[in-house]
């Protein structure tokens, strides 16, 4: 394939193409599930009777918002949940997060993590770490118990059983996503299996991190007994359209509770402006399942690419895919530095930025960041993290289409050449 507008060497174009021709049946797979998923989401729009007039917002106390009830309704439908709330004024997911630990635990309960540490902006909201006098849940009194991953990176359907059964639990909460690590995210089919296990031995509540894993399967932890799920509108369900924000979907019961802490009791969903925010919202959701695909492609191809380069990738390009995220092992600094720098090339914002390392705050190593969007810090457009140290891995994820997503992949390939590194 000749490019007019990208000059990559013949190595590289004959790479690509035989990457995507490995990827074939992954892509199939993904149509297949996008497809879906836009239907789901198309007629839930079409049910919900959307109207023009309904975008516009509110201001002041926000009271009838018939449009933030909307959005509010289509998230439930699509998720297969009772009631959900969405909304621009949470912050993030780690806010969404928050709030729902805040909405569903009290003074003296029992908090069960299932899928070993959190990811790491939650761990100062539980108060693990002894970092508390913030206003943590352990400030407030909550107990924070966990059960570990098992050595293949999966639920530990056993020791989950036990903890419920040895402690009175109110809340178990799992992640979904492999954030940055390298576990294995989880399917919608095991979260299933672990609610089983909890609802059969227990009366918790369970709520799932869902961050980076909407759309990436037909159905949502909600659909397999979660109480409540959580993310975040600069990921996944926000299609690259909304501008920031968080969602929660779940049970009448616990969004009702998330509700009387996103503003006050009594007060709940009643109250809050929308603005000019429900139409974004609501387009952004729209276009989610689509760019979700396009993200997953651009994942799969990366994989495939640097699998033919030689390095080893999780997931796998043929593996079954539960969120978006993919990780390449690249053996040392220098790779991953190219591999950074190469992809910002191929960013429509910020493409003549030199990402640098640098020392984050939190971390003990080095971190270099590719990301050249259109929302800051949203990570369904293509960017990248990479800390220097062991693994050695970069964590790579969205793309809002895949032919854009491609090239700056293939230019991160393409300065790891120019380099000589590979
Ligand atoms: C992104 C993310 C969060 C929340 O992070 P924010 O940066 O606050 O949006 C929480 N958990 C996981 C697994 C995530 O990927």
């Amino acid at each position: 394939m000749d490019n007019q507008f990208f000059k990559f060497d013949d190595r590289l174009n004959n790479a690509a193409k035989e990457a995507l021709e490995k990827a074939k049946g992954a892509f199939a797979r993904i149509d297949e599930m996008t497809e879906y998923n836009q239907h789901k989401v198309l007629s839930a729009f079409i049910e919900n009777r959307v109207s023009e007039t309904q975008l516009w917002g509110t201001t002041g106390y926000g009271y009838g918002d018939s449009g933030r009830e909307l959005a509010d309704k289509i998230v439930a439908d699509v998720f297969g949940a009772e009631d959900a709330i969405i909304r621009y004024s949470i912050a993030c997911g780690t806010h969404a997060l928050g709030i729902a630990l805040f909405s569903l635990l009290r003074p003296g309960d029992n908090m069960l993590c299932i899928t070993g540490r959190p990811y790491d902006t939650i761990c100062p909201v539980i108060g693990m770490d002894g970092k508390n006098g913030q206003g943590s849940l352990a400030d407030f009194g909550v107990t924070y118990l966990q059960t570990d991953l098992d050595e293949n990176g999966h639920l530990d359907y056993e020791a989950i059983e036990k903890a419920v059964k040895a402690n009175k639990i109110r809340l178990v909460y799992l992640q979904r996503s492999r954030g940055y690590t390298l576990r294995d995210s989880l399917s919608v089919e095991e979260i299933g299996k672990a609610v089983k296990i909890v609802k059969e031995n227990s009366d918790a509540l369970v709520m799932v991190d869902n961050c980076y894993g909407e759309f990436v399967e037909k159905t949502e932890p909600t659909a397999v007994g979660a109480d409540l799920i959580v993310g975040s509108l600069i990921k996944n369900p926000g299609g690259g359209v909304a501008k920031c924000g968080g969602y929660m979907a779940g049970t009448k019961e616990a969004i009702d509770l998330c509700s009387y802490r996103l503003t006050t009791p009594s007060l709940g969903k009643e109250v809050g402006a929308s603005l000019e925010s429900t139409r974004e919202i609501l387009m952004g959701l729209f276009h989610a399942p689509h760019v979700v695909g396009e993200a997953l492609k651009t994942a799969v191809f990366a994989a495939s690419l640097f699998e033919d380069f030689g390095f080893e990738t999780t997931p796998s390009s043929d593996e079954a895919r539960h969120d978006i995220i993919q990780a390449i092992k690249l053996k040392n600094s220098e790779n991953l530095i190219a591999f950074c720098q190469g992809l910002q090339k191929g960013s429509p914002v910020d493409s003549y930025v030199t990402p640098e390392p640098w020392d984050m705050p939190g971390y003990p190593c080095q971190v270099i960041m590719a990301a050249g969007a259109f929302t800051s810090g949203s990570s369904i457009e293509l960017s990248a993290d990479a800390p220097l140290r062991e693994p050695f891995a970069v964590w790579m994820q969205g793309g809002l289409n895949f032919h854009s997503g491609k090239i700056g992949i293939m230019l991160a390939a393409q300065e790891m050449i120019k380099r000589n590194l590979i």
